[in-house]
C-alpha cells in the first residue's frame, strides 16, 4: 500500500472513531448525571436512553467498513512502529475491534440496560441493607458478564482473563495471583504485627464535627494546588466518589462528605483528582482514541492513590497542608503535624473498601479478587456471596460485617457490571510504589518539594513518564520504562513498611 493511501485510510478510520466518542462521551454525561441528581422517577427513561446509544456506538464499534480499513491499516508501514502515536493507534483500535466484534449487539444492550437498572436498585437498597430485592439485578448482571467472557475465552485459560483483559491489557490471572501472592503474605504479618503493638496513632485529631460547607472548600483548595484543573473540570458529590472524562477538556471528579469525618471527603477528592489528572495529562487531539486513552485501568489508579496516599498521607504533606486546614477547621490547632499524620495513616481492620488504611486496603482487594473469580469460572452463586464475603473477611481480617451495606452491598462495580476490575486497584498501588522510587531517583528528595506546596516537578514527571503516552505502551511495559525496573510489589512494601513501623514502634 502506499503511503498516500495508508495516510487516506488513516484519517478515515480517526473521523470513525472520532464521531464513536462523541457518542460515548455523550453517554458518559448521562452516566454522571445519572449519578449527580438524577429524579427519582426518571431512571426507567434514562436506562432507555443508555442502552440505545450503547448499541448505537456498538455498531459503530463493529462496523465490517471499519474492519476492512484496520486489516489494512494493521498491514501498512504505519503500523510498523508499534509504541508511535500513529502504530499504537491502529494496533489499540484493532485490539478493541477484535474484541466488540465478538459481542453480538443483543448481548450488549442487554448488558448496558442491565447495568443501568442494577445501579439504581442497587443504590435504592443499599441503604436498607435490602440484599434480596437486589439479588435477581446482580444475578443478572453476573450471568451477561460470564456470558461475555465465554465468548471472549477462546485461546485463554479461564473466563475471568478477558474480563481482566479488558481493564489490563493483556494480565493474567496467573500473573496477578503471583504478583499479589508475594505482597499477601508479608502484609499479614506487617497487619499482624501493628495489632500486636502496643503503640500507635489513636485517631483523636480526626474526631469531631467538621462543616460540609468548608470541607468542600478546603478539598477544593487542595485539589487546585496539586494540580487538578478546576477550568477544565469539576467537583461535585455522589454516593460513591468517581471521575469522569466528558470531553478533552471536561474531566469531572465526584466525592462525597460526612460530617463527622475531616478525612472522607479530602481524601476522596484526592483520590478522584489523581484519576483526572492523569486525564488532563493525555494528548488533548487524541481524546477517545488510544494515543489519548488512559494505558490501562492499574496505572490509572496508580495516579489516584499515588496522590492520595503516598503524597495525601505523608509527613510532608501535612507540614504544608496543616496551617490551611486550621483556618477552616481551628480545633485541628490543638494537635501537632505528627499527631495528625499517625492518625492518617492509623491501621486497623475495617469493613469498607474506599475507607481502609493502605496496608489493609490491598486485603480488601483481594477478597473481591478471589470472590469474582469464583463467579465467573467456579460455583459461587450469588445466592451465596453474602456469606462468602463474610467469612473471607473474618479469614483475612477477623471481622464480620453486621449488614449487607457494610459487607456484600457496599461497592457500586458489581452492580455496575464491573468485574475484572478490583484487582486494578492492588496493581495500581504496586504500580505507584515503583513510581515514586523512580521520581525520587531522578528528581532528588520529594519531602522538600511536598511541604512547601510545590508540587508541579512531580506532576510534570508522571506527564512526561505516563499520561503523555496514553495507549502508546502496553501497561507493565509503560511502568518499566518509566521505572527503569521490571514489575514488582516490593518497592510497595518497602514504603509501607518504612512508614508504618515506626508509628507503631516494630523493629
Ligand atoms: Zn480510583
Amino acid at each position: 500500500m502506499s503511503s498516500t493511501k495508508a495516510t487516506q485510510l488513516f484519517q478515515q478510520v480517526y473521523d470513525h472513531a472520532r464521531e464513536t466518542s462523541l457518542l460515548e462521551s455523550t453517554l458518559a454525561l448521562l452516566e454522571w448525571d445519572e449519578h449527580t441528581g438524577l429524579p427519582e422517577q426518571a431512571g426507567l427513561y434514562r436506562a432507555d436512553q443508555v442502552t440505545f446509544l450503547s448499541g448505537l456506538t456498538h455498531k459503530r464499534k463493529t462496523d465490517s467498513q471499519l474492519g476492512e480499513w484496520l486489516s489494512e491499516l494493521s498491514n501498512s508501514e504505519l503500523a510498523e512502529e508499534p509504541n508511535s502515536v500513529l502504530g499504537a493507534s491502529i494496533r489499540g483500535w484493532k485490539r478493541d475491534f477484535d474484541r466488540n466484534i465478538q459481542l453480538p449487539e443483543s448481548l450488549v444492550k442487554r448488558t448496558a440496560h442491565a447495568i443501568s437498572v442494577g445501579q439504581q436498585i442497587w443504590a435504592s437498597t443499599k441503604g436498607n441493607n435490602d440484599f434480596d430485592t437486589f439479588l435477581p439485578y446482580l444475578k443478572e448482571i453476573v450471568s451477561l458478564r460470564r456470558e461475555e467472557a465465554t465468548l471472549l475465552a477462546q485461546n485463554r485459560v479461564c473466563r475471568y482473563d478477558s474480563l481482566l483483559d479488558q481493564y489490563e491489557e493483556e494480565a493474567t490471572t496467573a500473573e496477578v495471583d503471583l504478583l499479589f501472592s508475594q505482597l499477601r503474605d508479608q502484609l499479614v504479618n506487617l497487619v499482624q504485627s501493628i495489632g500486636n503493638s502496643e503503640h500507635g496513632p489513636t485517631g483523636r485529631s480526626l474526631q469531631g464535627t467538621f462543616d460540609i460547607e468548608k470541607q468542600k472548600q478546603l478539598s477544593r483548595w487542595v485539589a487546585e494546588k496539586i494540580g487538578y484543573q478546576f477550568e477544565r473540570g469539576r467537583l461535585d458529590e455522589t454516593q460513591h466518589p468517581f471521575c469522569t472524562s466528558l470531553g478533552p477538556n471536561d474531566h469531572r471528579i465526584l466525592t462525597r462528605y460526612f460530617q463527622d469525618s475531616f478525612s472522607s471527603g479530602l481524601y476522596g477528592t484526592l483520590h478522584e483528582a489523581g484519576h483526572a489528572m492523569y486525564e488532563q495529562g493525555m494528548p488533548t487531539d487524541w481524546f477517545g482514541m488510544p494515543a489519548g486513552a488512559a494505558a490501562s485501568l492499574g496505572v490509572h489508579e496508580s495516579q489516584s492513590r499515588l496522590w492520595e496516599n503516598m503524597i495525601g498521607r505523608s509527613r510532608a504533606f501535612w507540614q504544608w497542608c496543616l496551617p490551611e486546614a486550621v483556618k477552616f477547621f481551628p480545633q485541628l490547632a490543638e494537635f501537632s503535624i505528627e499527631q495528625i499524620y499517625g492518625d492518617l495513616n492509623r491501621v486497623a481492620p475495617s469493613l469498607i473498601r474506599i475507607e481502609a488504611d493502605e496496608a489493609t486496603y490491598n486485603l480488601h482487594i483481594l477478597i473481591r479478587f478471589e470472590l469474582e473469580q469464583e463467579l465467573i469460572d467456579g460455583d459461587l452463586a450469588c445466592e451465596d456471596l453474602p456469606q462468602a464475603w463474610s467469612d473471607r473477611y473474618q479469614s483475612y481480617l477477623g471481622i464480620r460485617p453486621a449488614n449487607h451495606s457494610e459487607g456484600v452491598m457496599q461497592d457500586v462495580h458489581w452492580a455496575a457490571g464491573l468485574i475484572g476490575y478490583f484487582p486494578t486497584y492492588t496493581l495500581g498501588n504496586i504500580f505507584a510504589g515503583q513510581l515514586m522510587v523512580a521520581a525520587e531517583q531522578e528528581l532528588g528528595e520529594l519531602d522538600g518539594m511536598i511541604s512547601q506546596g510545590d508540587f508541579r516537578p512531580l506532576l510534570e514527571w508522571l506527564r512526561a513518564k505516563v499520561h503523555k503516552h496514553g495507549r502508546c505502551f502496553k501497561p507493565t511495559l509503560l511502568i518499566s520504562n518509566a521505572c527503569h525496573a521490571p514489575l514488582s510489589s516490593k518497592p510497595l512494601m518497602d514504603y509501607l513498611e518504612k512508614k508504618l513501623k515506626p508509628l507503631y514502634h516494630i523493629a
